[in-house]
């Protein structure tokens, strides 16, 4: 089922995971990026290559690009912005990428395992993530209440 949506996506047809539209990287965009999916405002964009690490990887990927709409969903544009979409997009070092804390939590919203694979999170990550979601949320509650 999630490999049909990789497949209509890369085929350029409307592609929908858990009620989130599934596109690849506009062409304009891949000049600057063309290897690595990402999600941004709520919709998955695939890489068009996602299929060359295998399928297991590109379904892991899915998954884990779905679970960054759910901290777009919880944080809204620019603590989405800011916290997540930036650090993640700029952090090169590819070791232990996936336990970064910007990261970790859309593993858990994807429901993504990454047991075996060499990605699996290191301990503490997962709680770490937590607590950044919930610090970056804080920082509008108080806003709001000014
Ligand atoms: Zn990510």
């Amino acid at each position: 089922m999630e490999l049909d949506v990789i497949q209509t996506a890369l085929g350029g047809q409307r592609a929908v995971y858990n009620g989130v539209r599934v596109k690849t990287i506009p062409k304009p965009l891949r000049l600057f990026n063309k290897n690595r999916s990402y999600a941004f405002r709520g919709t998955v964009y695939l890489a068009p290559n996602i299929l060359n690490g295998g399928p297991d990887e590109a379904v892991r990927t899915l998954r884990h690009e779905y679970g960054h709409t759910r901290q777009y969903a919880r944080l809204g544009f620019c603590r989405y912005l800011f916290g997540i979409f930036l650090p993640s997009m700029t952090h090169t070092p590819r070791e232990h990428y996936y336990s970064q804390k910007w990261e970790v939590t859309a593993d858990a919203f994807g429901d993504v395992d990454r047991a075996g694979t060499g990605e699996a999170h290191l301990p503490g990550a997962e709680k770490d993530g937590e607590d950044y979601l919930r610090h970056l949320e804080r920082r509008l509650d108080s806003r709001r209440q000014r």
